[in-house]
């Protein structure tokens, strides 16, 4: 029979049938052009029997247009993206589109023009800007773009150049091979329990069987050099390896590390590749020459040859939750893209999340424990400065024992960090003069001033306009207030009390790209930086010898809102933070500023006991019905037109199933109830454990028909609750 069932890559259509024309074959996986009425969509072929479908009379079937020249998507690939479709309540074809995400790479290998110089004399003046490119240039090559940048002259300049004959063009392949890792290049010393959890997870590699771990390891233990002994072991056997990371603009000491270990940088996915990048490390990772990808959560759903290990390293971060298209949580899809391939992953964190300590203890997941620091270096002392007893000065956010703390660490040459989870100088602008508060047009919430860019900006859209300077109100110039700490004012504090400290904000508005966190890095680790002031972005990853004092500005921050893991998160943020300090030879001190020394979080915090704040909250999950022992899942419901969202709202409650395994809350306005201009109505459901949540959700929503202005969205095991 030479019918094939595609699964076309729009999630518009359902699968499609298409005959093969004569000597064509095209096994399950295959990738291919077909045409669809005047057009031609991408499809996959897929397994006999595994896709609905009504029986299209033969004789009026459609040939198929092309075969395209990439490797089909293997078995394991195909299951992972039909449970992934299946478990996310995601359309098949959305979730395949993540496979195939590289439109250029599936047709087949291409050429790129590349620019040298020529070593010729060339013809034409010898102007001061082409002498600045001639000496710029040597050894090197690449697009005339790139050259410009490396030159510091125009692409015109340059363009002359080529016509003079002074620089040549050269035609390269894109889809040139990467250099491979070596597994002998440099090996560390491990210390003894290092090599203990490496060697299980060595065997395990060597035992090419499903095989789940939990590095359950404290901050500056090594969990980087431990894992890399596994991944040493995959390279040998010639087979592919994946780490996760949770943020890719952040790699930087990663990458060092890596290349010292195996001689060559790691082949890197990540959402601001170049399309050209993007289309080669594709298309190695799909003919199994990509030996180690080193990406962000979209890498876990590339069509690699030959998978032989994952890592998700920082497993615990929220940002391996997708929170728009197939919101899926990448931890939870690598376990599953592991059990599928039949391969080891490791999940390392110090701060686990509560869902994977509990697949550990109860024996699902293999837990390997690093418990103390590498190379003698000791977990920092934990104070907590009790706002209530010692308050800052009127209008600042520093209290008196952490402002001694910072002076006596600038004192002896000492490097601070002050966390607070806020970009810019302040949460909320108003006017004195009539209160007029700056709110974003587009969603419900307040613009939040930029001092160093001179903006207000709204975090949920990236709605911007200059800092007004008299109220949009009343008219009164000159009279607006700062409401509330964001870690620009909190420099600000630190510059004023201490004039001569060199400050340094670290947030993703001043460390947005891989050059500037490099930047940032290097001045740090260079003693050029004496007190960073830092959002979230400065708990992972980074080692600063130097670094002895944190202070956690504002801990019950996490812990306002409606957030189910507010508790949990707060735990993991402040904790990660705390894991930064006295990382070198001397001891580290962390210093919590909190109104609510007694509520549990705090509390666990300051005794450094770990163990107590995760029993603490295993119980009140496990009274709130919330994971790992219910489950909840959002449904949001848009519109531009608020009476049709709400109309929506308003219909599908009155259809919510009924049973006793589950129930439901709303529909109510979301928290955000008005966001990038769509007006957002929110039920939540909360299902016991033997509840088919996906199928009840799935049968609700599809008795419907919305409004084509109207948009569903389902939310299973949500992390963000606005
Ligand atoms: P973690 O990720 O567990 O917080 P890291 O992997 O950052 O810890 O390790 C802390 C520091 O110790 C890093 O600078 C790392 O290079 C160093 N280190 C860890 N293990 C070894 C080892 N076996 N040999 C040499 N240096 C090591
Ligand atoms: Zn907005």
């Amino acid at each position: 029979m030479n019918r094939v069932r595609l699964l076309v890559l729009n999630a518009a259509l359902g699968p499609l049938d298409y005959k093969l024309p004569d000597g064509v074959s095209a096994p399950a996986g295959t990738v291919v052009l077909a045409p669809l009425g005047p057009r031609t969509v991408t499809g996959i072929v897929w397994d006999e029997g595994r896709l609905p479908g009504r029986e299209f009379d033969p004789s009026k079937l459609r040939a198929i247009r092309e075969v395209l020249p990439v490797p089909p998507l293997s078995e394991p690939l195909r299951r992972l993206i039909e449970w992934t479709a299946d478990y996310y309540c995601a359309a098949l074809a959305s979730v395949a589109r993540m496979v195939l995400s590289s439109g250029g790479a599936l047709g087949g290998p291409a050429t790129m023009t590349e620019y040298r110089l020529s070593g010729s004399e060339g013809s034409g003046r010898m102007t001061p800007q082409r002498k600045l490119a001639l000496e710029a240039l040597v050894g090197e090559q690449g697009t005339i773009r790139e050259l410009a940048g490396i030159a510091s002259v125009s692409e015109g300049v340059l363009r002359g150049m080529v016509n003079a004959g002074l620089i040549e063009p050269l035609t390269v392949a894109i889809d040139r091979p990467f250099p491979p890792a070596n597994p002998e290049h440099w090996v560390p010393e491990l210390s003894p329990d290092q090599a203990e959890v490496s060697d299980r997870l060595v065997k395990a590699v060597a035992a090419r069987e499903y095989a789940p771990f939990l590095l359950d390891g404290v901050t500056g233990s090594g969990k980087t050099e431990t894992y890399f002994e596994p991944v040493a072991e995959a390279i040998r056997q010639g087979r592919q390896v994946l780490v996760l990371l949770p943020e890719i603009a952040l790699t930087e000491n990663f990458l060092v590390r890596f290349e010292q270990r195996f001689g060559t940088p790691p082949v890197l996915w990540h959402s601001s590749l170049k399309s050209t990048e993007r289309r080669r490390a594709w298309r190695a990772i799909a003919n199994g020459t990509a030996g180690v990808v080193v990406g962000a959560r979209s890498a876990l759903f590339l069509p690699y040859a030959n998978l032989g290990l994952i890592i998700v390293d920082e497993a615990h971060e929220v940002s391996f939750k997708q929170d728009e298209g197939v919101r899926y949580n990448a931890r939870d899809v690598s376990v599953m893209r592991a059990r599928f391939e039949k391969i080891p992953v490791v999940l390392a964190s110090a701060t686990p999340a509560l869902e994977s300590l509990h697949m550990a203890s109860t024996g699902i997941y293999e837990r390997l424990e690093l418990p103390s620091r590498f190379g003698g270096a000791t977990l920092p002392k934990i104070r907590l400065v009790d706002l209530t007893q010692e308050q800052p000065g009127s209008g600042r956010w520093l209290a008196p024992p952490l402002v001694a703390a910072l002076e006596d660490r600038l004192a002896k040459g000492e490097q601070s960090l002050l966390f607070l989870n806020r970009r810019g100088f302040a949460p909320l602008t108003l006017c004195r003069n009539c209160g007029h508060r700056y709110q974003c047009p587009n969603c419900s919430a307040w613009m939040v001033e930029h001092r160093l860019s001179a903006r207000l900006a709204c975090h949920h859209c990236g709605h911007e306009t200059a800092v007004p300077d008299k109220c949009a109100e009343c008219g009164e110039p000159d009279c607006l207030v700062a409401c509330g700490p964001g870690v620009e004012r909190i420099a600000d504090e630190v510059a004023e009390l201490f004039p001569e400290a060199r400050v340094a904000v670290a947030t993703s508005d001043t460390l947005g790209s891989p050059e500037r966190a490099a930047e940032f890095i290097a001045q740090a680790e260079g003693g050029a930086i004496d007190v960073i002031v830092g959002t979230q972005l400065v708990t992972k990853g980074f080692h600063f010898p130097e670094l002895t004092l944190v202070g956690v500005v504002d801990a019950d921050l996490g812990l306002e809102g409606g957030d189910l893991r507010a508790a949990e998160r707060t735990y993991q943020q402040v904790a990660q933070v705390a894991g930064r300090a006295g990382r070198g030879a001397k001891p580290g001190e962390v210093l919590i500023q909190t109104r609510h020394t007694d509520a549990p979080v705090i509390a666990a915090l300051e005794a450094g006991d770990r163990d107590a704040f995760y029993e603490a909250e295993t119980e009140a999950r496990k009274d709130a019905g919330a994971p790992p022992f219910g489950r909840w899942a959002a449904i949001i419901l848009s519109s531009e037109d608020e009476r049709e969202a709400r109309a929506a709202a308003m219909r599908l409650g009155d259809t919510r199933p009924d049973q006793n395994d589950l129930y439901i809350l709303g529909p109510a306005p979301a928290p955000l109830a008005l966001l990038r201009g769509r007006y957002r109505y929110r039920f939540l459901v909360n299902a016991r454990r033997s509840a088919n949540l996906q199928k009840v959700i799935r049968g609700w929503l599809d008795a419907h028909d919305f409004p084509p202005g109207l948009r569903v969205g389902v939310d299973i095991d949500p992390y963000s609750f606005v």
